[in-house]
């Protein structure tokens, strides 16, 4: 099944064509019984899958990309995961970790799968990204129960300011530089995992101005989504509509020859088999203005 966020409300979707879906509203389809946010109905999530299993009705909306918004639209945490792929891992220089390497993306960061995104001019680069979408409070969970604690997959990019990524040069944080307003979209869908060809195989690419730059597959993940569940959910508690950012392949722009970064007009594409593609396109800093809210709480306050 798949689910997706349009204008702000939950829809379980079909995919309908590149650029389209069919859908149904899950609050008035369920007559209320769910809810319409997609943050609460991922609190929900177990109902929302009991729902949607049994539903017969019709998906008579037709839904446009530019219509999706974040899937999980307001997480209290996204994680991301450094150098999680062998051959990313040989490109960038460094030696496999023992633990995987977690940083967070900060939230005015998300955004959804089709939309513009201002250049920092600070060497912005791609990484196509398998993203967990949390579906239950996870602590201290095994490996072999994590999927049980997996809402869906979804399909991110960690876009990433090279220059601020590596200040300071003796002691680098990678948080900031990969959190610029636009830079950790997720989309279009949330596929659940019963509704992918093989959750731990999953082919994806990221393609600029329609040039292939990375294809992989998740089968080559150093840490896979359950051992990331397990070590996360060691040191902290997962909360639902959580977002993990599990690493990129091989074939950034900074490691080519010569390196190759985004500059305004370009459009990247991002893939990942059974979940769709987000397609955005990079605009001169200037023309940057503030995203659309995408945080309930705060959108009611503005
Ligand atoms: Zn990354």
């Amino acid at each position: 099944m798949k689910f997706a966020n349009v204008e702000g409300r939950l829809a379980l979707v079909e995919a309908a064509g590149e650029d389209t879906f069919t859908g149904a509203d899950v609050a008035h389809a369920s007559g209320d019984l769910l809810p319409a946010d997609p943050a609460a109905a991922l609190w929900r999530w177990s109902e929302v899958l009991d729902w949607a299993s049994a539903y017969d009705g019709p998906l008579d909306l037709t839904i446009h990309a530019e219509q999706l918004g974040a899937p999980s639209p307001a997480p209290a945490q996204i994680f991301a995961i450094g150098v999680n792929y062998a051959d990313h891992l040989a490109e960038a220089g460094w030696d496999q970790p023992e633990v995987p390497m977690v940083f967070p993306k900060l939230l005015p960061a998300l955004a959804g799968p089709c939309c513009d995104v201002a250049l920092s001019e600070a060497n912005d680069d791609w990484e196509v990204e398998l993203v967990v979408v949390i579906g239950k409070p996870a602590r201290d969970v095994a490996t072999e129960d994590a999927w049980d604690y997996v809402a869906g997959l979804t399909v991110g990019q960690d876009y990433s300011a090279r220059t601020i990524q590596m200040r300071p040069k003796e002691l680098p944080q990678f948080s900031l530089g990969k959190s610029l307003p636009g830079f950790a979209p997720i989309g279009p869908v949330i596929a659940t995992p019963d509704g992918v060809t093989d959750r731990d195989d999953l082919e994806l690419t990221c393609s600029v101005n329609g040039e292939e730059m990375q294809h992989s597959r998740t089968g080559h993940l150093v840490f896979g989504v359950a051992a990331l569940v397990e070590y996360l959910s060691a040191a902290t508690t997962l909360l639902p509509g959580d977002l993990i950012f599990t690493g990129t392949p091989s074939g950034i722009g900074a490691t080519r020859t010569p390196p190759h970064f985004l500059s305004a007009g370009d459009i990247v594409e991002s893939y990942i088999e059974g979940i769709g593609s987000m397609r955005h396109r990079f605009v001169p800093k200037s023309e940057g203005s503030m995203p659309r809210p995408i945080i309930p709480t705060l959108a009611r306050q503005a």
